[in-house]
């Protein structure tokens, strides 16, 4: 299982429903935690490994422990009941190599979504979980954060994203 990178279409594609989780779903998503860990991420959805459906895994411990390990299968964002609020913080994405900005997202929300134990979960989330959960999910809609910088910090991360272009059309050329 290899990290994918920007600017591979999948990472722009709406991910599909998960059908059925077997016995290869939990395989695949054990080796995501693992990759996850390895690269130093909190979050990794199921896109960025090549894999277009709508999963991903959340550790917001930020650390290789069990305790913190959620995965969010076909996830879905439940109508929040008080005022919405929002706040601005700095995110990166294991994708996107090299980028960082600043993001709003909603503060808290409650979501809701399947285990990887086919039952159906409920969850309030706040501050880096919820923050995760909104960066993850906007993966699974084929959205990347660096769409939702700021025009004067897109433009700083334009040299870098440039980098990444063709980095991609040198890795994507046919070999002879
Ligand atoms: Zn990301």
């Amino acid at each position: 299982m290899e990290l994918v990178l920007y600017p591979e279409p999948v990472l722009r594609r709406r991910a599909s429903l998960l059908e059925a989780i077997d016995d290869e779903v939990r395989r695949k998503a054990r080796e995501m935690f693992d990759l996850m860990y390895r690269e130093k991420g909190v979050g990794l959805a199921a896109p960025q490994v090549g894999w277009s459906v709508r999963l991903f895994v959340v550790n917001a411990l930020g650390e290789p422990d069990s305790s913190g390990e959620r995965v969010y299968i076909n996830p879905e964002v439940e109508a929040s009941p008080g005022p919405v609020e929002e706040e601005v913080a700095e995110e990166g994405c294991l994708s996107i190599p090299g980028v960082r900005g600043k993001v709003a997202r909603y503060r808290g929300l409650a979501v809701r979504a399947i285990g990887l134990d086919g039952q159906a979960f409920r969850e309030d989330l706040v501050d880096l979980e919820a923050r995760v959960f909104q960066h993850e999910l906007d993966h699974l809609d084929g959205i990347l954060f660096i769409t939702r910088l700021s025009t004067t910090e897109r433009m700083l991360a334009g040299k870098t994203l440039k980098k990444l272009e063709k980095e991609f059309r040198e890795r994507s050329r046919p070999t002879r």
